[in-house]
């Protein structure tokens, strides 16, 4: 059955991020042939929506509101939800990034609709749309089917390949009026934590570090291998706690989740909280000097060892490449 499927196009910094490739993907799917919408909210954002449309989108609808420059949860849910207002999709799709944690239960309590979160991949079987999602931090999954309404989901970052971008694809462009009010936030002035490098929920290489690296400097050689690999720095909540980095490399439970090509875990015994955050990674190489650690029991490849003299000399050998 042909659909109408809505994908929220996520801006940062002026550019796309990759999940709302990865959502038009996933919206290819639940639409089964119909239309694929991509919805761009914010200040000044239609000039990305022939990007929308390169990577798959048939048309895009644009609301550009002043009051729509900064995410808020009520100008974002009044955009989003005049659009749906106008466009009466049978389907919608977000990136399960921070922003979409937060809009898409709003959006779905408004619409009285059921919503499907952190979904890892999307399947048509026996005539249903099957997406699959993980539970219990990741140590089960479960498959879901929507038998009513809206077929509404936030997809998890770099699970679902994007398709490939097309220069020459054209589709319509329109805007949409909304009069966005009664915000009960503004938002006066972003101030960002200086962050280098790639964005560690995106990024295809991650290099962890953990208690083991046992100092902020001790986080050096690790930036380096994630340099040399394109790669972004991620840490245990043991190496955070420690005061070696900061909170925001955290992955697991409590942090953030991340499925990255590659992930090398350095100096991390491998906890459960741990493993919640990075156990769906395709490949997981794991450098730990105590052989009996529990890491190396999701790891593809185990390196027991010292990681000091270990990641150096994997840095070296990647250089060569
Ligand atoms: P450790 O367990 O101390 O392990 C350090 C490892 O480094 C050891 O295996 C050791 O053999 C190895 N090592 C030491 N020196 C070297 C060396 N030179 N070379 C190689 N290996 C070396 N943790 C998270 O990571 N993320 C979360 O989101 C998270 N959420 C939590 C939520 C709750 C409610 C609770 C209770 C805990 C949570 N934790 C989380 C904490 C978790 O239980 C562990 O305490 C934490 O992950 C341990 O961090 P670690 O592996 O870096 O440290």
């Amino acid at each position: 059955m042909a659909r109408k499927v809505l994908v929220l196009g996520e801006v940062r910094d002026g550019q796309l991020r990759n999940v709302s490739h990865e959502a038009i993907s996933a919206a290819k799917t639940v639409a089964e042939g119909g239309e694929v919408v991509g919805v761009l909210l914010g200040d000044s954002v239609q000039p990305l929506a022939e990007e929308l449309i390169k990577n798959g989108a048939d048309k895009v609808v644009v609301v550009e509101n002043e009051k729509l420059a900064h995410y808020t949860s009520d100008g974002y849910a009044q955009g989003l939800l005049a659009v749906i207002e106008e466009e009466q999709p049978q389907g919608l799709i977000i990136g399960h990034t921070s922003l979409g944690k937060d809009l898409s239960p709003k959006i779905a309590s408004k619409l009285h609709s059921g919503l499907i979160s952190d979904v890892t991949s999307i399947e048509v079987t026996g005539g249903n749309i099957v997406f699959t999602r993980p539970i219990y931090s990741g140590k089960a999954f479960e498959k879901k089917i929507v038998t009513d309404g809206l077929i509404f989901a936030t997809i998890r970052p770099n699970n679902i390949a994007p398709i490939e971008k097309d220069e020459s694809r054209t589709g319509e462009v329109s805007t949409l009026a909304v009069d966005i009010k009664d915000l009960r936030t503004i938002i006066k002035e972003v101030v960002r934590k200086a962050t280098e490098g790639v964005d560690l929920s995106e990024a295809k290489v991650v290099v962890a570090g953990g208690r083991g690296v046992k100092s902020e400097e001790g986080f050096e050689p690790l930036k380096e291998l994630a340099n040399v690999l394109g790669g972004a720095v991620g840490a245990s909540r043991g190496a955070c706690d420690a005061e070696y980095c900061d909170y925001s490399l955290q992955i697991g439970q409590t942090g953030k989740v991340v499925t990255p090509d590659l992930y090398i875990a350095c100096g991390i015994s491998g906890a459960i909280q741990h493993l919640a955050g990075m156990s769906n990674s395709k490949v997981i190489v794991a450098i730990n000097k105590d052989p009996e650690a529990n890491i190396f029991n999701v790891a593809d490849y185990g390196i027991v060892g010292d990681l000091f003299e270990v990641v150096p000399m994997l840095t070296e050998e990647f250089k060569k490449l």
